[in-house]
């Protein structure tokens, strides 16, 4: 069970440090500047666990290209596209995860702008949150 309150503050603190950071959060964590334990790394492609999570399973899988958002997407990163979506295959299969969900936000529901997806699973997923 996530609890909510301290869901919450960690979430404004996150997004505190969106807004004042100059470089891509993403960005800086597929650099090695930001240390973070990788679950997948391809040529193309990691996938890490979110910080905050939402669900018992919440893994966010980032090209290693800076594609702002899926409203960016163009026919040249078709290559790193499906490449995500092998990857979420993969972890779903290495989590021996028989249903998940996974996820793009766009506009105001997106909070880094860096494209990602988020491969969610469990029985506790917080739409309301994402
Ligand atoms: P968005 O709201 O942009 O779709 O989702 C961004 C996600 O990135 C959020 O679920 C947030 O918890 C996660 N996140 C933000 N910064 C970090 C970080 O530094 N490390 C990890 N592992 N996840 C992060
Ligand atoms: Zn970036």
């Amino acid at each position: 069970m996530i609890n909510k309150t301290k869901w919450a503050i960690k979430e404004t603190k996150l997004r505190i440090s969106y807004m004042t950071s100059r470089e891509c959060i993403f960005c800086k964590i597929i650099k090695g500047q930001i240390k973070s334990k990788l679950l997948k790394e391809t040529g193309k492609v990691i996938a890490f666990n979110d910080i905050n999570p939402i669900a018992s399973v919440h893994i966010l899988i980032v090209p290693k290209k800076h594609i702002e958002s899926v409203s960016a997407i163009n026919t040249s990163d078709g290559g790193d596209l499906v490449e995500m979506f092998d990857v979420a295959t993969e972890l779903a299969s290495k989590n021996k995860l028989d249903a998940y969900r996974i996820s793009f936000n766009a506009g105001h529901y997106q909070h880094v702008p860096h494209l990602h997806m988020h491969l969610l699973a469990g029985d506790k997923i917080q739409w309301s949150k994402l």
